[in-house]
């Protein structure tokens, strides 16, 4: 059934949990996503990044559609999210698609620009009656932003969000949780992640809002587990998704038909989502 972020961060606030975000580009994604948290019996969110269009990988148009029939048609509470949203005119594509959720992202904006423009944000999301999320602090690795994709592998603490910034914001803008840069990185890590937990903590008490991760590939599990004990409340997970598909279909390959090899990783996506899904709602007690 179709959800918003508001739905899902009160099951994540009562059970002390986060719900997973991962973005989608083709079928196969949408399937493994649906299936491990059918499975899980647990709320999920599927997104879609401005930046995979960028790319020329996927389309909004043709994705937005099935992304909101399968959430409807899904058994359990899906939110359907525009992740990395970096213009207006382009977020109320989806949400006249209807997406039940927004990111506006003005995070490469100098701050009082990025208050502004998330503002407006905030009153078009409110024009749908959909939730928003927005970000302050520079994240490492591959961003989008109106110059197009950059992409910066070193992440620095005077990247980070501020605390007392975070709280202004979201006095000033109003949004239904924020996206915070604490140490994580977009895409993969080239060096093992060092995660600011007491920064976490002081954004959640700040902001009094779900702390929002980004760049959750790669991170251990005993890292989720703390960041969720400080706060974190939806953790974006796509590239390990995307890589293990990839890994099963080279390794148990080669095949003559496309569809075969589909199938072949929408299994193992499917395993590594459910085993990524596990960790962030507190099921994975007995498994490694
Ligand atoms: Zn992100």
């Amino acid at each position: 059934m179709l959800a918003d972020l508001n739905e899902v961060f009160q099951i994540a606030n009562e059970k002390k949990i986060a719900i997973g975000a991962f973005n989608v580009v083709n079928f196969e994604h949408i399937q493994a996503i649906l299936e491990a948290a059918e499975k899980l019996n647990m709320p999920t969110i599927l997104a879609f990044a401005q930046t995979h269009e960028e790319n020329d990988i996927a389309y909004l148009e043709e994705m937005g559609p099935v992304m909101v029939l399968m959430a409807k048609r899904a058994k359990v509470p899906v939110v359907v999210h525009l992740d990395h949203g970096v213009d207006l005119d382009y977020i109320e594509k989806a949400l006249k698609l209807g997406f039940t959720s927004m990111m506006f992202d003005g995070s490469s904006l100098p701050y009082e620009e990025n208050v502004k423009m998330t503002q407006k944000a905030v009153a078009l999301a409110k024009k749908y009656g959909v939730t928003i999320e927005a970000e302050i602090g520079k994240m490492a690795g591959i961003t989008l932003n109106n110059e197009g994709i950059t992409e910066n592998r070193k992440s620095d603490r005077s990247m980070y969000t501020d605390p007392a910034e975070a709280k202004d914001f979201v006095e000033k803008t109003g949004v239904d949780c924020l996206a915070a840069s604490f140490g994580t990185v977009h895409g993969e890590y080239f060096a093992e992640p060092n995660l600011d937990f007491a920064l976490v903590k002081e954004l959640s008490e700040q902001t009094g809002v779900p702390i929002v991760m980004h760049g959750g590939s790669g991170v251990s599990h005993e890292d989720y587990k703390k960041v969720i004990a400080n706060g974190v409340r939806k953790i974006n997970y796509y590239t390990y998704m995307d890589k293990a598909g990839g890994d099963a279909v080279s390794k148990q390959g080669p095949y003559k038909m496309f569809s075969d090899a589909a199938k072949v990783g929408r299994i193992a996506m499917e395993k590594d989502v459910e085993s990524a899904m596990r960790c962030f709602v507190n099921m994975d007690e007995n498994i490694k």
